[in-house]
């Protein structure tokens, strides 16, 4: 009757997995989790370490989902800025047309500089995602998912044709 509360403690708690082998964990954090990149041979090992390793996996899997985050922020924002120009763009000519319909014309210092805005929150956008698509795995994910998705037998026939 000493022991009354020691099967009880923790063991109700939720376990946060740890790394299994964190050697192969620190190398695999310091790529951000993406072996695309490597060679079939060399990947082996960390394949096999994401396979049994939980805690890699779930890491893996939210480096991931920030990068699909960031190329969509970074793509929608490029979309918005482009929307925002163009309807500044054609409220200037919208204005520029009535203006001369009534006989002086003035321009709309406002509207052109918020286009040189929405213009320029469209090279920056753009500069963030190809910076979003080299910092990433992204571009090599979607190869490799396509590379996957063609039979093996076509894929062959394509690289003995590139060969
Ligand atoms: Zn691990």
């Amino acid at each position: 009757m000493v022991n009354l509360a020691s099967g009880t403690s923790g063991s109700s708690r939720m376990i946060v997995p740890h790394c299994t082998d964190p050697l192969i964990g620190n190398i695999l954090a310091g790529w951000r989790y993406d072996i695309s990149g490597l060679s079939p041979a060399m990947r082996t090992d960390y394949d096999q370490h994401l396979t049994d390793c939980a805690h890699c996996r779930r890491r893996q899997h939210l480096a991931r989902t920030i990068d699909v985050l960031l190329i969509s922020v970074s793509s929608l924002s490029i979309l918005a800025f482009l929307l925002a120009a163009a309807v500044l763009h054609r409220i200037e000519a919208m204005a520029h047309f009535s203006s001369s319909l009534h006989g002086h014309v003035y321009h709309t210092p406002v509207t052109i500089s918020l286009e040189a805005a929405a213009i320029g929150g469209v090279i920056i956008s753009l500069m963030l995602w190809v910076l979003v698509a080299i910092a990433t795995p992204l571009p090599g994910l979607v190869s490799d998912a396509l590379q996957q998705r063609i039979p093996p037998h076509i894929r062959e026939r394509i690289m003995k044709n590139a060969a």
